[in-house]
């Protein structure tokens, strides 16, 4: 059929032009597809959906995301990257890609909360079991390995607690026990210490590598994503099938975000570290505070493993996200830290971390813990995610507030 023969209104959608080849920028295009067109249906019928060889169907990658895909595996070491909605849904598609009823999950104490109701519900009712280990001590773990134990969560540090494990020795446990482990690498994002890497000779690494690009990555607290990285092909494969079986795709759009963002992420983790350290020790010396759980702080909880993991990079000042939480004092009731979170001014009340604006959440503590934590000084716990604010007006706004909420009265 030739062109002039067609209405316009399929002239508009058959459009002939295509742009001249060679196009170049800084930013690679985005591509959008549910459908994706074949040359021929022998092209459809042999065109692999599981590689990169070809494309076959939006869910299963574009330009777009495989761009992505390539350049978060050189950012953490790996070699092949799943793309999810949110670093929530990594773990989960970790979690049903490796578990089968009658398996056990490991998961350390202080693993990211949504993480671990993932287990007590979906993996429960699809009869997995978890335990839950104590991450300062790699014997509690090594003791809880049984042969029903198939995948043990790693997080290093903790969430909101933020003790450092020794992870080099809680890998070598799992290692030596056949055992596949994950990480959740949020809070280093490749940029702390390599997953894949983790003492410098290549030696020894974890299987799977997940993390909230939400967070780092993102950099603008307005996307949901996440990724889960192997270096086994066997691995990723598993992962990959239940990924598409679950239809959990991401859009171009989100994609594009974070590809923009990735080019600065060194710099920006840099920038959030240096500031967070900052007021960590200056928080340190103040009286209404009994605790400062910052990993790169010495006398920290875990800081030796924080040291040795991640201490020599930066002209060895080492590497920390910009992340860390306090302990007021136990003189200070729960509503008078309330007041302190309700009197800041530029950290906002909210959830997740990452982001150009510094963020607070009070937590309780004690209620989120399976087990007693005596290395936390009794009183109530803030998390504070510092943003990219001058950190002058940081310390002045935690200043004031402090000077609201516990003046004498
Ligand atoms: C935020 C976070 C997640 C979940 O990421 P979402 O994209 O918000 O689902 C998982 N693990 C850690 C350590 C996180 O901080």
């Amino acid at each position: 059929m030739n062109a002039h023969d067609t209405d316009l209104t399929t002239r508009i959608v058959h459009h002939p032009y295509i742009p001249p080849a060679g196009f170049e920028a800084p930013q690679p295009g985005v591509f959008k597809a549910s459908t994706v067109i074949f040359p021929s249906v022998a092209a459809m019928r042999s065109r692999e959906w599981k590689d990169k060889s070809g494309y076959t169907y939006g869910l299963h990658g574009t330009p777009t995301t495989f761009i992505l895909e390539e350049r978060l595996c050189t950012l953490e070491g790996g070699l092949q990257c799943v793309l999810v909605p949110s670093g929530l849904a990594a773990i989960a598609n970790v979690g049903l890609a490796l578990l089968k009823p009658g398996d056990e999950v490991l998961i350390p104490d202080n693993a990211y909360g949504p993480g671990k109701d993932f287990a007590k519900g979906e993996l429960a009712r699809f009869g997995v079991t978890h335990a839950l280990y104590d991450p300062l001590a790699p014997a509690d773990l090594a003791a809880r390995i049984s042969s029903a134990t198939r995948l043990v969560w790693l997080e290093a540090p903790g969430s909101v607690s933020m003790e450092f494990p020794d992870l080099i020795e809680q890998v070598r446990i799992c290692r030596a026990r056949g055992v596949i482990t994950a990480l959740d690498n949020t809070w280093g994002a490749g940029l702390a210490f390599q997953p894949f890497d983790l003492t410098g000779d290549g030696s020894l690494g974890v299987d799977i590598s997940v993390q909230a690009l939400t967070k780092y990555p993102s950099g603008g607290g307005d996307v949901l994503m996440g990724s889960a990285i192997t270096r086994d092909a066997g691995l990723h494969m598993k992962i990959k099938l239940t990924h598409m079986r679950l239809g959990l795709g991401v859009g171009a759009n989100d994609a594009e975000t974070v590809l923009r963002a990735l080019p600065s992420i060194a710099l920006r983790y840099r920038a959030h570290d240096g500031a967070a350290r900052a007021l960590a020790s200056w928080l340190q010396g103040q009286p209404a505070i009994a605790q400062v759980l910052h990993p790169a702080l010495p006398g920290a909880p875990g800081h030796v493993h924080w040291k040795a993991l991640c201490g020599a990079v930066n002209g060895g000042e080492g590497a920390a996200a910009g992340l860390f939480s306090v302990i007021f004092d136990a003189r200070f009731s729960q509503p008078q830290v309330d007041a302190f979170c309700d009197s800041l001014r530029l950290f906002k009340l909210g959830y997740s971390w990452g982001g150009p604006m510094s963020l607070v959440v009070p937590y309780d503590i004690g209620s989120m813990r399976s087990r007693q934590t005596p290395h936390l000084k009794p009183g109530t716990l803030v998390r504070f995610s510092v943003g990219l604010e001058s950190v002058e007006d940081l310390q002045r706004d935690l200043q004031q507030a402090m000077q609201q909420a516990f003046a004498a009265r």
